[in-house]
């Protein structure tokens, strides 16, 4: 099977600190209540063995590194809410209208809005776009992102959802794909996907998915399973109508025949 380069795109927030001190004062007051709660179930599979089963059904191309940090960041903004088809459009059109990101900083918002529209949501982005780049080059007048290649992942994680609507899915994106670190971008798909196999609740907010899948994995397991996860929802379990009969995943998973 051919092998895609699938990518995700949009904003979130920053997940809420856990306090163990008050959960621990909580449970002990609430003894009944804590031992009728029914024990989570374990996912069917290992990350390990996921990644075999979906590889070996789709294929998958090698991780490598897409474009430089800003750029990453500028097309993930572009993609929110529209296909990458489009936002591809988008982003083709915007550097050929202006040479440099100072250049997109210096062109009226109107200009930067007609550039982008094949994206969508056009007056929104194109001020979301201004903001970011104006933050971004108040900081790092070179445009040089490669700094966040050697913070410790939290730290530049920090510090790009501190940037105007950037959250943790974008940023995410921008260390995978553009710096080769190991952060699980969480769309639409590895959202769906990871709940219907039970790696994940699924009552639990995409925000607070991304820490939880992300702490299940080893580090050179995070590009495979986010890719494998899109191309899987992308393929087979969709949203409505999954594929169930050709699903490679049919005989263990715990929602075989939803929807
Ligand atoms: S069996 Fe159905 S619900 Fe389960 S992973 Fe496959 S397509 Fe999705």
């Amino acid at each position: 099977m051919d092998a895609l380069h699938p990518r995700t795109l949009a904003s979130d927030l920053p997940p809420p600190g856990g306090d163990r001190a008050r959960g621990r004062c909580y449970d002990a007051a609430m003894p009944a209540r804590r031992a009728s709660k029914p024990a989570p179930t374990p996912p069917a599979w290992t990350p390990a063995e996921l990644i075999e089963i979906l590889d070996k059904a789709y294929g998958r191309a090698p991780q490598q590194a897409s474009h430089e940090p800003v750029f990453e960041l500028v097309l993930t903004l572009l993609s929110q809410h529209t296909s990458d088809l489009n936002s591809g459009v988008a982003m083709h059109r915007l550097w050929e209208a202006f040479p440099s990101w100072d250049a997109v900083l210096a062109a009226p918002l109107s200009a930067v809005e007609d550039a982008i529209r094949p994206g969508g949501l056009a007056p929104t982005k194109s001020k979301r776009l201004h903001a970011l780049l104006g933050e971004v080059r108040e900081r790092c007048p070179d445009w040089d992102l490669e700094f966040l290649r050697d913070l410790p992942l939290e730290e530049a994680k920090a510090w790009l959802t501190s940037l105007p609507g950037v959250g943790p899915k974008t940023a995410a994106c921008v260390l995978l794909f553009s710096l080769e670190r190991p952060a699980l971008p969480v769309d639409t798909h590895v959202e769906r996907v990871s709940k219907r196999l039970g790696f994940v609740p699924s009552k639990m907010p995409a925000d607070k998915a991304h820490d939880a899948l992300e702490a299940l994995l080893e580090p050179e397991q995070v590009y495979a399973f986010h890719v494998d996860l899109i191309q899987h929802g992308r393929r087979t379990c969709h949203a409505r109508g999954p594929k169930c009969d050709a699903c490679p995943l049919e005989a263990r998973c715990p929602k075989v025949g939803v929807g």
